[in-house]
Formats: structure tokens, C-alpha cells, sequence
């Protein structure tokens, strides 16, 4: 199966699959696991900060950041499209006590810094207290630019606020820019980090800020059940995704151009390419045209999607350029079938 949903279905690679099997463990809630001690620290110098936390997910990262920089009745502007304000189940209202601030994304993901200044709450009891700015990178693919990423520090810089960035998918920003991870988390108080999305981990976030910070954060992944034992297992897949996949991410963008390319070509479906950033394809298909349908003649023909008007399509480690070509054939055999 071609498998185009997500990032995340990719397997471990066979070095990682090595690494954990001959992990060095310990117990991490007391401390004593190395392995996980040695990517925390690998992982907090790599990218600028003064200190790291391995997490179970991306969820659980930035539940902890918003938990952390923020407390009951303070608020946290963000995107209407941002992961931890759409998709993390209202987590951080739920288990934080903390109201969500959305605004609209602009086309190009970003939040509008005149929007995100109008939004910020005066000091006054009526309101929530404003805490935090968010944002990810990249957004829906795409990569905000570095020069943004500097504005909007500024603006949370002269407003006291703080700045996350919620950066799943940072490390394909960095490779689309030719830049380093810490390039664009400079910017940032606090930032998250996959593992186990594009960098093909099994399991793993990371979150990354000051001492103190994470020493907050470390309390709230015990208490939402995320102090896990002997997790150098995991971590060991995670330190190699830090060190040897991020590089190959530039082999999954230059699939999703030729993907996006392929698509365009075909009458049903509407491809923006402008919008084709890194390793996703949005491809909107005709009206007349079953979604449901479609995907399932695409998985006859070994292709698996996410049915939507929209689809979402995602390179990654386990599809290779001559996948590519066959997903292509097979848009073309089943839209005409259809
Ligand atoms: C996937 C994703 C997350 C959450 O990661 P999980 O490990 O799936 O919980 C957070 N933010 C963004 C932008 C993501 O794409």
C-alpha cells in the first residue's frame, strides 16, 4: 500500500529498530534513564534552549506548554486552524482551565500580527489575562517566513507576553528554508517537536524551553499520566530521528512537487501549488466526483487516502518517487472510472 494520509504511519527504519533493541534503560520517572537523559540534553543544545522533555505525543507537548505558561483564566491566542486549538480535543480548556483565543489564519497560515495585537486583553478583571501567543510552523505545510517569526517575537516581547511555537512539523520547515531546527526556534520561549511524524520514530515529542519551564512541564506530564519507565526504548528511536532523518525530509518535498505536478494535470482535481511547501499536497476535487468513491477504488489500485473534498496527500519515508508516479496512474485510472 501506498499510504498517503499522514506522515505518521511511516515505519522505524531498521537503525532505529536496532537502537531500541539494545537501548541502555532506565527507570525516567526517577531520573534514571539514560538514554532518555541523553536525548533531552542532545536535543536541548541541538536546538537553543536550556532544557528538553521527551513526551508521549505532540498533543501531550503542547498541553504541557500551554498548561505551563499559562494558568486558570489566562488565555492563549492562536489560530483557527492551529493543531492545539482544532485538534487537540479543547484540551487546554479542559484540563487547563485555559481559554483559547483563536484568529483567523491568513491564506499563507499565518496569523495577522494587527489581529493578534487587537486581540490582546487590557489588564481589566472583565477579561481573561492574555499569556501566550502560538504558532506553528509549519501550518498546513507551509512554512512561515523567518522574518514573521521575528515580528511576532517582538510583539509578544513588547506586550510581556510569551511566544510558542507549536512545531510539529519544524524540522521540514528547516529543511525547506536550508536553515537549522534552531534557526526558526529562536524565536520562541517554548517550542514542540515531533519525533514520529516525517522523522519516522514509532512514539515521541519533544518539548523544549528554560529550566524552570520544564520543570513545570515535567509535574504536568506526571499528572496527566505521561511519566513513563524504562522509555529509553523510544527515545533511542528518537535521538536517531533527530540525527539522520531530518536531512531526507528534502527528498519527501521534492516528491510532493512531483505529486502536485502529476495532480494538476488531471481535469478533476485543483491543485494550488503555490501552496506546496514541504511534504503535503492539497488537491481539491471536483464536485461531481464521490470522495468516498474515489478512495475506495484508490485503495483497490493501492493507494490509500483520507476521503474529503479536499484531499490531503503526504510524502514520506516509505513512499519512494516511483510511488509517486503510481499514485499519479492511479488518479487518472480511477477518476476516469468513477
Ligand atoms: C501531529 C501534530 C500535533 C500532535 O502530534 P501527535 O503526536 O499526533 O499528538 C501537533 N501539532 C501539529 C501541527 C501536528 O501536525
Amino acid at each position: 500500500m501506498i499510504d498517503l494520509r499522514s506522515d505518521t504511519v511511516t515505519q522505524p527504519t531498521a537503525a532505529m529498530r536496532a537502537a531500541m533493541a539494545s537501548a541502555v534503560v532506565g527507570d525516567d520517572v526517577y531520573g534514571d534513564d539514560p538514554t532518555v537523559n541523553h536525548l533531552e540534553q542532545m536535543a536541548a543544545e541541538m536546538l537553543g534552549f536550556d532544557d528538553a522533555l521527551f513526551t508521549t505525543s505532540g498533543t501531550q507537548a503542547n498541553l504541557l506548554a500551554l498548561m505551563s505558561h499559562c494558568h486558570r483564566g489566562d488565555e492563549y491566542i492562536c489560530g483557527q486552524q492551529a493543531h492545539n486549538y482544532k485538534y487537540e480535543a479543547g484540551g487546554a480548556a479542559v484540563l487547563g482551565s485555559i481559554q483559547p483565543q483563536p484568529i483567523a489564519n491568513q491564506a499563507d497560515g499565518s496569523l495577522l500580527l494587527a489581529d493578534v495585537s487587537a486581540a490582546i486583553k487590557p489588564d481589566d478583571f472583565h477579561f481573561a489575562r492574555t499569556r501566550l501567543i502560538s504558532l506553528e510552523n509549519t501550518i498546513g505545510g507551509k512554512v512561515l517566513p523567518q522574518q514573521y517569526l521575528a515580528d511576532a517575537q517582538q510583539l509578544a516581547f513588547s506586550k510581556g507576553l510569551k511566544i510558542h511555537l507549536d512545531g510539529a512539523r519544524v524540522a521540514n520547515a528547516a529543511v525547506a528554508q536550508g536553515l537549522a531546527i534552531a534557526d526558526i526556534m529562536q524565536f520562541f520561549d517554548s517550542a514542540t517537536l515531533c519525533l514520529s511524524k516525517g522523522l519516522c520514530a514509532p512514539v515521541g515529542s519533544l518539548l523544549l524551553g528554560d529550566e524552570h519551564f520544564i520543570q513545570r512541564a515535567r509535574r504536568w506530564r506526571k499528572m496527566l499520566g505521561g511519566g513513563m519507565r524504562q522509555a529509553g526504548i523510544l527515545a533511542a528511536a528518537g535521538e536517531l530521528a533527530l540525527t539522520q532523518q531530518v536531512a531526507r525530509l528534502a527528498d519527501d518535498h521534492a516528491n510532493a512537487q512531483i505529486l502536485a505536478e502529476g495532480l494538476s494535470q488531471i481535469a478533476e482535481l485543483t491543485v494550488d501549488r503555490s501552496l506546496v511547501q514541504t511534504n503535503m499536497v492539497f488537491a481539491e476535487l471536483d464536485s461531481k466526483v464521490d470522495p468516498q468513491l474515489l478512495t475506495t477504488k484508490l485503495a483497490e489500485a493501492g493507494v490509500r487516502i483520507s476521503a474529503s473534498k479536499t484531499l490531503r496527500l503526504v510524502t514520506h519515508n516509505d513512499i519512494a518517487t516511483a510511488d509517486i508516479h503510481k499514485t499519479i496512474a492511479a488518479f487518472k485510472h480511477c477518476l476516469a472510472h468513477v
